[in-house]
């Protein structure tokens, strides 16, 4: 799952995508709405927090550039103004939901957790695919009853997989949700990380519980 925050203010800004990565997302940030607004429209983000007050462009206007594209991604928007009619103006201009600054990390992420979870439940917190269970609340993997422990890239990897089961992810489909901006994307990162996740959870009696399909990309599960 990969998270664009829209925020002006370097702390929060900071705080966010801190507290973000450690609950296992990707994370890009961006420091006004233009880039804000550039960024949502380009990338493939599975959900964006948007600052309201924002140098270049405000956030109601990002909001409404994100849906005039045809993006229906959840958006929350983050803002210190408090006005019902903000609210409301915001919400019809796309926004999914607002949260009042100062907020509680708790609260965000509940919210955060909420709006993934929005489309027709798709988003549990808890993930069965074979005998490989993933609970992305406590970041915790088991195969039958066996802890699998896994790194941090190998966890957003796997998650993304064991979501869209039996469906063929590209590379870029997941380069786009489990890496952040910095990942060089001619590098051979997301072949390691399969292999080493095939090491980790495929025992040698049984299919491929990760496929490669030819051409395409990879696909878990039949
Ligand atoms: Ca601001």
């Amino acid at each position: 799952m990969r998270i664009l925050v829209v925020e002006d203010e370097p702390k929060i800004a900071c705080f966010l995508k801190e507290a973000l990565i450690a609950e296992f997302f990707a994370v890009d940030v961006a420091v006004d709405g233009e880039i804000g607004s550039y960024l949502a429209r380009t990338n493939d983000y599975d959900l964006i927090i948007l600052d309201n007050l924002l140098p270049k462009k405000e956030g109601i206007q990002v909001c409404k550039d994100i849906r005039a594209v045809g993006k229906n991604l959840p958006i929350l928007v983050v803002s210190v103004k408090t006005g019902i009619n903000d609210k409301v103006t915001l919400l019809n201009a796309g926004a999914d939901d607002y949260l009042t600054k100062p907020f509680i990390l708790e609260e965000l992420l509940a919210r955060v957790r909420a709006l993934l979870r929005r489309p027709a439940g798709l988003e549990e917190d808890e993930l069965i695919v074979d005998d490989i269970f993933l609970d992305a609340r406590s970041g915790s993997v088991r195969k039958g009853d066996k802890r699998v422990y896994l790194t941090r890239k190998e966890f957003m990897l796997l998650q993304y997989l064991m979501r869209n089961e039996g469906i063929v992810l590209s590379r870029g489909m997941i380069l786009e949700h489990v890496w952040d901006m910095s990942v060089d994307i001619f590098s051979n990162t997301i072949e390691s990380h399969i292999l080493s996740l095939r090491k980790k959870l495929d025992d040698m009696s049984k299919d491929r519980l990760i496929q490669t399909v030819p051409g395409r990309g990879y696909r878990m599960g039949v």
